[in-house]
């Protein structure tokens, strides 16, 4: 089965990684993308594997979970994780991208790899006449999520997530601002704008009173991904939640004061050459002219030029403990998987590694060789297990975390050390991985 040839809806992350797992195993591969003859509402290029908000993937180190889920794509051969890699900017422990870079890598590969064919066209409907993988994200043109919601006969859902704003490094006032990371842990890249007490009530008063983009009528029961709540959110739910959350100073001393702020506002590197920043944790769907008088209302930032808003947007996925093996094939037609954020993983990292065990089960499952399942004490496993088991009525998507994956078979002692909980989960995987072969 080696001619077969294989199409894949969506060129972002999962896809092309799907594309390129696919094309290593010898199979020639259509994939579809629908930018940039139509475009999402949250992609602004016309190049593969965009990083639509954040150019953070998260943790490097192998004892965090998302950092952990990396060291095992590595080790499964993930394409997309070694470009990101290469395209590295600086951000602490996390693995930062300069986004264009990364795009610009990946098409490249795809383009030089001389079995995958990139035709740029919306597919409305699943194809019938040959092997699928569906990897069309969280914003799934509607005709083509219409087909899916009748393919699978189940109620497709919708929940809400926001974007944050990106601003100018040359316009940040660095009398205020300064370099720090918290409690000095790696290079000190993040811009803190800090609070005092006043400043952040003046601030919140803002937030609080800021008007919001209306939802349309279908948008109105949305639901928030916990992890992803928008700014404007979390500041209804008290006056001090962002300053235990997004906002909080603990560990982030300005040295020419010498003082811990009330509050700080943190913003990340968002490109290799370090003109562009965003505000960490400050993903917001309110109006435009609002979002500028509170960035504004940032000491730091009182001049800020404002290169990208914030944005809410849809995130579209189906029902996988009902529709999907872990090994994300779907149970009703065995030559169409799913991957990437439409299985209900979620997150840039979670996308990828999910495009890479879509693409290597497509092959293994088109030569009749055994799927590649992973166990839940790797967190790629685990990830599978909680998408593919969990009660369905009551499925949300899921990021890596340590709730997902296997318990320790260790004493209380060991369990209650979280630090030393998590070398040892990790470790487990590492031992695993390591004696693995596929
Ligand atoms: C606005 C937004 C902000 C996000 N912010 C973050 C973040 O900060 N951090 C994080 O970790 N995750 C974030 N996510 C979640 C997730 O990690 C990203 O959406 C990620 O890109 C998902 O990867 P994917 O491959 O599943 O989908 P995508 O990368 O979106 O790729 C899907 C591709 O399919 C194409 N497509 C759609 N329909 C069709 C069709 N019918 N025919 C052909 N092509 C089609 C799209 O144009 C797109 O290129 C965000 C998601 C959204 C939508």
């Amino acid at each position: 089965m080696g001619n077969t040839r294989v199409k894949v809806i969506g060129a972002g992350l999962a896809g092309s990684e799907a594309a390129l797992q696919l094309a290593k195993y010898g199979f020639e591969v259509d994939l579809y993308e629908m930018r940039p003859l139509k475009t999402t509402g949250a992609h602004t290029t016309d190049k593969p594997a965009e990083f639509v908000c954040s150019n953070s993937m998260g943790s490097l180190d192998a004892t965090n979970a998302s950092g952990l889920l990396k060291h095992e794509m590595s080790a499964l051969g993930s394409f997309l994780i070694n470009i990101a890699k290469e395209s590295q900017v600086p951000a602490g422990n996390a693995l930062a991208i300069d986004r264009t870079v990364f795009s610009q890598k990946v098409e490249n590969l795809i383009n030089e790899n001389g079995k995958i064919n990139l035709i740029r066209e919306e597919i409305v409907k699943i194809p019938e006449d040959s092997p699928v993988i569906v990897a069309s994200g969280p914003l799934t043109s509607e005709a083509l999520a219409d087909n899916i919601k009748e393919f699978t006969g189940a109620e497709h859902l919708h929940f809400f997530d926001a974007i944050a704003p990106v601003v100018e490094k040359d316009s940040i006032n660095f009398d205020k601002a300064f370099y720090a990371s918290r409690y000095d842990k790696g290079e000190a890249s993040y811009i803190n704008c800090p609070m005092n007490k006043q400043e952040y009530e003046k601030f919140y008063d803002i937030l609080i009173n800021a008007p919001k983009i209306e939802l349309k009528e279908f948008e109105k029961d949305a639901k928030f991904f916990e992890s992803c709540l928008p700014v404007e959110v979390l500041a209804s739910r008290g006056v001090d939640t962002l300053r235990y959350g997004p906002m909080k100073p603990v560990g982030l001393v300005d040295k020419r004061t010498g003082i811990e702020n009330y509050a700080v506002v943190q913003l990340r590197q968002d490109n290799t050459a370090a003109t562009m920043y965003n505000l960490v944790g400050f993903q917001t769907n309110l109006k435009w002219g609002a979002q500028k008088e509170l960035l504004h209302a940032i000491p730091g930032l009182e001049n800020a030029n404002i290169l990208r808003y914030g944005v809410m947007h849809r995130n579209t996925f189906i029902n996988s403990p009902i529709l999907l093996e872990p090994t994300l094939q779907c149970k009703k037609r065995k030559d169409l998987f799913f991957a990437g954020q439409i299985t209900g993983t979620e997150g840039y990292t979670e996308s990828i590694a999910t495009g890479m065990l879509a693409g290597i089960n497509t092959a293994r499952f088109l030569k009749g060789q055994k799927q590649l399942v992973l166990p839940d004490i790797t967190m790629l496993g685990a990830l599978m297990k909680y998408i593919t088991t969990c009660e369905p009525k009551h499925f949300q998507p899921v990021n890596s975390n340590w709730g997902i994956v296997a318990p320790l078979e260790a004493d209380k002692k060991i369990k209650k050390n979280k630090k030393l909980k998590n070398e040892m989960l990790s470790q487990r995987s590492f031992d695993y991985l390591k004696t693995f072969v596929f």
